[in-house]
């Protein structure tokens, strides 16, 4: 079913476990806690299935809380936004 339009994937299946388009789409809105129950389960669903994307939203959050504390981020966490964001320049967006 993956080779089907993500729109029509979704109507088809309203609450099957995000893609990681769809993950990458809402994985800000869903560390800030802005996104509603459904598509919350439905994003948490792929991060513990996805190595990949569970690895992004963990790297976002450490950052997003050491800026909170106002204290520097964890290298490693730094290491791998480095890492995604070259791999956004050199394959594109997922
Ligand atoms: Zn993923």
């Amino acid at each position: 079913m993956d080779a089907l339009p993500t729109t029509i994937r979704r109507r088809l299946r309203p609450n099957a476990p995000a893609n990681c388009r769809e993950a990458a789409t809402y994985l800000q809105a869903y560390l800030d806690g802005e996104l509603d129950d459904r598509t919350v389960e439905r994003v948490a669903a792929h991060l513990e299935v996805c190595r990949r994307c569970g690895l992004e939203a963990a790297t976002y959050h450490a950052i997003k809380r050491a800026l909170a504390r106002r204290s520097a981020p964890p290298p490693d966490a730094l290491t791998r936004l480095h890492h995604f964001a070259e791999q956004l320049v050199t394959e594109g967006p997922r």
